[in-house]
């Protein structure tokens, strides 16, 4: 058997769920809403399973929706965008991730990582034969510098793979940070693929910065997005892909034998959906925020130290301040004996890890909030 894939662990966000409802637990952690998502989103959706065309439809993903692609990031990111040649629809945004690195990377070629890196990314890479360079991000404020980017870009760097907002820290990078990774992009002729799926649930007025929509990136960025988080909708797993012509073409090629295409009924609800109007993007927001101060009030009260969150389904707790130094144990101890799922965040580095961070998904009624925070009162040992 392929050796990488054989030797790689279950993904964290399936143990954790598998080990939640076998302990009955409260499942805070794989990312996924309580909300059922937009009603009217939904039922486009099941009309078009009912009444509309359920065969193949185009390998780059149906017009209407590479139209709504095109005029949704027009709007948000302030570019133009050619839905014929600049836009693809993928089996959600993890498909894309894999078709963009395929498409970009070349054995022995240089891939720069951020850890905590998405879990997705640095097999896949390695998959293709590319070496990962990692810039190590640290708690509270996950942030990078020039001297981080001077240390893994050279003249074999080929992309930089840069998740922002940034799960699971939940923080959301700035114009200047942005700006930074992309003059190092265009001094070393690098692609970045942004994975940005978390564009639009970020919380207090933050905006969200698209490399996209930094000038000198738009001919080396391959942007990602997902339908399932705009639209609390996880289980959809459609991707929404835009870049350059000469990029796209070729990243066309890696997509028509992943997946090839997406089911078409989804595919009509999305262009629906990414029509709507500021005010749902802003009520989307509003919801997640006022979860985000809920959970995170109870958590303070439990005596967690809560690391700001100023974006994603996500809020972490430095456990390093509490006296544990094993985030894994720790969220073992958690699910089997309090009966509350979490994510160790060491799972999501590679090398140097920092073990001392826990990740819980606020994305829930307060019902399932109440009942998780009923349960962390005595998970603190004293
Ligand atoms: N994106 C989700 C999270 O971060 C997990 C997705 C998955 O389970 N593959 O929790």
């Amino acid at each position: 058997m392929n050796r990488l894939f054989a030797n790689l662990p279950t993904t964290i966000f399936e143990v954790m769920s598998s080990l939640a409802r076998e302990k009955q637990a409260v499942n805070l952690g794989q990312g996924f809403p309580d909300d059922p998502g937009p009603e009217d989103v939904r039922r486009k959706a099941a009309d078009a399973v009912l009444n509309g065309y359920n065969q193949y439809p185009s390998m780059m993903g149906l017009p209407e929706l590479r139209g709504a692609i095109a005029e949704h990031y027009g709007r948000f990111h302030g570019v133009k965008i050619d839905a014929a040649t600049e836009t693809m629809v993928t089996s959600g945004a993890t498909e894309a991730i894999a078709g963009a690195i395929l498409a970009t990377v070349e054995p022995g070629d240089e891939v720069v990582l951020f850890q905590p890196t998405y879990d997705a990314y640095l097999p896949l890479v390695e998959r293709a034969g590319g070496v990962a360079r990692f810039v190590t991000l640290r708690p509270p404020r996950w942030t990078f510098t020039e001297a981080d980017l001077d240390a893994v870009f050279n003249e074999r760097t080929r992309a930089v793979i840069f998740n922002n907002p940034l799960n699971p820290s939940g923080i959301v990078y700035e114009r200047a940070q942005v700006e930074l990774l992309a003059r190092y992009c265009a001094r070393f002729n690098a692609i970045a693929i942004c994975d940005e799926v978390w564009e639009h649930v970020i919380f207090d007025g933050r905006p969200h910065v698209s490399m996209l929509s930094i000038p000198s990136m738009r001919e080396r960025t391959i942007k990602i997005g997902s339908a399932g988080k705009i639209f609390s909708l996880t289980g959809w797993k459609v991707g929404l892909v835009v870049a350059a012509p000469d990029i796209m073409r070729v990243i066309a090629k890696s997509h028509q034998f992943l997946t090839f295409t997406t089911p078409p009924n989804l595919q009509v609800a999305v262009a629906y959906g990414l029509g709507k109007d500021e005010d749902y993007f802003a009520r989307m927001k509003a919801g997640f925020q006022r979860s985000r101060d809920r959970f995170c009030e109870g958590l303070v009260a439990c005596g967690f130290p809560v690391i700001a969150s100023d974006g994603t389904y996500f809020v972490n707790v430095d456990i390093g301040a509490i006296g544990e130094t094993d985030d894994v144990a720790f969220c073992r101890r958690l699910v089997e004996e309090h009966g509350v799922a979490a994510i160790p965040v060491s799972a999501f580095y590679a090398e140097n890890h920092v073990r001392t961070v826990v990740r819980f998904c606020f994305a829930k009624n307060d019902a399932t909030l109440d009942a998780g925070l009923e349960r962390l009162r005595g998970a603190i040992r004293r």
